[in-house]
């Protein structure tokens, strides 16, 4: 899953791509309201945190702008306290949930996995596939009830594809929404994380649809 940050507070943008990072998200950053918006037409993001109060171009506009291009990600926007009708504009402009600051990251975090499993259409925070269960909110991975020890890539390929699950998803896709934006990109290291992944699951649970990509599946037990 792949997110974008605008936020212009060097120290509180530190945080969140430290946090975010941390739980497994490719992060991108943008420290104005022209960059950032630039970025979220220009790139496929799971999710955006967006702060209102922005130089160059304010978060609004920015919102608006998105909104009226089409672009349909899940926006989380960041509100000073004292502007309360910051909040109404804010999501009467197209934003799917708000905080005000200062926050706890913890509330953050939840607030943005909510938004993304809603976007793909996960009412819970743990995604099941067949005796595969993958929990959003502490990263881990079962099979069969029994853990699965993932690398944080390999949990980025694996998480994408179940918030995905039975959907046909190109490795282009797959690049897109696990790499941030300065992370050098090659396609053969999808390859290499669905090899090790296959290893780890079975093989049968990851199949590979000729010239389209991969298809998470339901996996049937032959015993
Ligand atoms: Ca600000």
């Amino acid at each position: 899953m792949r997110i974008l940050v605008v936020e212009d507070d060097a120290a509180l943008a530190g945080l969140l791509r430290d946090a975010l990072s941390r739980a497994g998200y490719a992060v991108d950053m943008a420290g104005d309201g022209e960059e950032g918006h630039f970025l979220g037409d220009t790139e496929p993001y799971d999710a955006v945190v967006l702060d209102l109060g922005l130089p160059r171009l304010d978060g609004l506009t920015v919102l608006k702008r998105w909104r009226a291009d089409g672009r349909n990600f899940p926006v989380l926007i960041l509100t000073a306290r004292d502007r309360w009708t910051e909040k109404v504009e804010g999501m009467d402009a197209g934003a799917d949930d708000y905080l005000t600051k200062p926050f706890q990251m913890e509330e953050l975090l939840a607030r943005v996995r909510a938004l993304i499993r809603r976007a793909k259409g996960h009412a819970s925070a743990e995604l099941v596939c067949g005796e595969l269960r993958l929990d959003t909110r502490h990263g881990a991975v079962t099979l069969a009830g029994r853990p699965v020890s993932l690398t944080a890539n390999e949990f980025k390929v694996l998480s994408y594809l179940m918030h995905r699950k039975g959907e046909v998803v190109s490795q282009a896709d797959l690049i897109e929404h696990i790499y941030a934006q300065d992370f050098e990109r090659d396609s053969n290291t999808i390859e290499v994380f669905i090899g090790r992944l296959r290893k780890k699951l079975g093989a049968e649970w990851i199949e590979t649809v000729r010239g389209l990509g991969y298809r998470l599946r339901e996996a049937r037990r032959t015993e």
